[in-house]
């Protein structure tokens, strides 16, 4: 049995505060041909871009070290940077799923309940609904018994308003899958045990148990008649999601907060599954990729937010690629910009200096800014760092915003033709020459049009034109909500 961590969120959260730096006024050379507020500024640039180039070489290498990564963390536990998790889900979706399902997400801040009426392959889904809830912030440092306790009443209240088109048969129980996006140490495809809480959760008594046990107890006294037939991470709801509707899905994607990618493996390539049976043959692997390291191209800004942050040296593709990281990487060099090239005049204002007071949606807003005088860039700026900026400035923080979000983009495109590659490997034909869908979900990824495009410029740039036509990469859009509730319906412990 393995170390399960079912969680695609990263696991750094605060940051220490930055020591306080006086604003240093720079004695400036200024070649004629640069404006003088960028001059000296120009140099930091250069040597950001070097530092951060991804030539097809280097992305060669990262997609190299992935598959190389995979294939070790299959091999035995702890034989790579990547857990290579087990996630129990052996069946995906087919499309001929009938009848009411359930599924409760808790991720975060808020938890989501959904229901689905399926209805097989020709009438697919009859009705969906959704309600978010959002989660009381005493809850989440109280007892495990009133966090659950809430969790179901939530639930039982939305079960009460199922009618319509929502049918249970008689003498059947409520199925519901568990979106669960906290470290779990998966026992079942419908157990697992909270290794511990993250995301500002502290909540006592849930470390060491099985979560489902805690929500089937829960459940029991709000006298909700509601089973869990399925645990699983957001990545694996995704790909469920997504194969209900195109039966070539393969692999799926989250670029949001935090990354995680999983896949569709070979029982017989996974050499450190002993007593697992899968009656399909093949198994759905949860890679953990935010771990991997091999062959990362860091600068200096990575290696200071790695060094500050609460978990050095780990996490680093996740720090490089997501969208917690992606805006304070470009902070920490327009803090650099400011102090020694005095980018925004003298005073460097201490906002500025505020770790991750620069969000991955700002610098996203910013390139989308196509006015002349990048008005958008210049209010955007003003707002979250305090600096005042002119055009010169503004077109080199573009410039810094490109490099940060081309790097991460390109990289998170290696990492998939190195899960491809490794796929292909075990079997060749499987992937490659024929048509193969990798399901994207996550908010980095839906809202960042120049990261999408470089992901799949890298993906297309490895594999040549040939290959790279057959490879689809797809939003799938919250396909993990309902994703949960096909897999409940796979795993039923009703005849289907
Ligand atoms: P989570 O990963 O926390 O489950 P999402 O998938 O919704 O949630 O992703 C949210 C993340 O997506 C944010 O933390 C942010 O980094 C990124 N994001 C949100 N909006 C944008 C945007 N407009 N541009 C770029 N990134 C964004
Ligand atoms: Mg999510």
């Amino acid at each position: 049995m393995s170390t399960n961590t079912i969680t695609s969120s990263p696991a750094v959260r605060s940051f220490r505060s930055p020591t306080p730096r006086s604003p240093r006024v720079t004695m400036l050379l200024r070649p004629t041909t640069v404006s003088s507020t960028t001059a000296a500024s120009v140099p930091i640039l250069t040597k950001l871009q070097k530092d951060c180039a991804t030539p097809v070489p280097v992305l060669r290498n990262i997609a190299d070290n992935m598959a190389a990564d995979m294939r070790a963390g299959l091999a035995v536990d702890g034989g790579s940077d990547l857990k290579m998790i087990l996630s129990f889900v052996d069946s995906l979706p087919t499309g001929n799923e009938r009848g009411l399902f359930y599924a409760l997400d808790l991720g975060g801040t808020n938890f989501r309940v959904l229901r689905t009426q399926l209805g097989g392959r020709d009438e697919r889904v009859i009705d969906t609904e959704v309600e978010q809830v959002s989660i009381p912030q005493d809850l989440m440092s109280g007892t495990s018994e009133e966090l659950f306790d809430f969790i179901a009443s939530a639930l039982a209240k939305f079960v009460k308003k199922e009618g319509g088109k929502f049918v249970l048969p008689t003498g059947r129980s409520r199925e519901t899958g568990f979106t669960f996006s906290f470290p779990v140490k998966q026992t079942s495809i419908d157990s697992g045990i909270l290794i511990k809480w993250t995301k500002g959760f502290s909540v006592s008594g849930t470390p060491g148990k099985d979560i489902v046990a805690c929500l089937n107890e829960a459940m029991g006294r709000q006298g909700l008649d509601m089973r869990v037939s399925a645990l699983v991470n957001d990545t694996v709801a995704t790909l469920a999601g997504a194969r209900y509707w195109d039966d070539e899905v393969m692999v799926a994607v989250i670029l949001g907060t935090g990354t995680n990618a999983c896949y569709v493996e070979s029982v017989e390539a996974i050499p450190k599954l002993q007593s697992h049976k899968s009656t399909s043959g093949k198994t759905i692997i949860n890679t953990e990729w935010g771990a991997f390291s091999k062959g990362l191209p860091l600068t200096e800004y990575d290696r200071a937010m790695d060094a500050e942050s609460i978990n050095p040296g780990e996490q680093l593709f996740e720090k490089t690629i997501s969208g917690m990281y992606l805006g304070e990487i470009v902070r920490r060099v327009l803090v650099r910009m400011a102090e020694t090239g005095s980018l925004f005049g003298k005073h460097v204002p201490e906002k500025l200096q505020t770790p991750f007071a620069l969000g991955t949606p700002n610098i996203s807003s910013m390139q989308q800014d196509t006015s002349e005088d990048l008005e958008a860039v210049g209010s955007i700026l003003y707002e979250a760092t305090g600096v005042d900026s002119n055009l010169d400035a503004r077109k080199m923080v573009v410039e810094v915003c490109d490099t940060i979000a081309k790097r991460g983009g390109r990289l998170a495109g290696a990492g998939i033709v190195g899960i491809l590659q490794k796929m292909e490997e075990e079997s060749k034909g499987v992937v490659f020459g024929k048509r193969m869908v990798v399901a994207m979900d996550g908010g980095l990824y839906e809202h960042y049009p120049q990261y999408k495009r470089y992901l799949k410029n890298a993906v297309a740039e490895l594999l040549g034109p040939e290959l790279s036509s057959h490879v689809v990469i797809e939003h799938s859009k919250d396909g993990s909500g309902i994703g949960a509730a096909l897999l409940a319906a796979t795993n039923s412990i009703y005849e289907h």
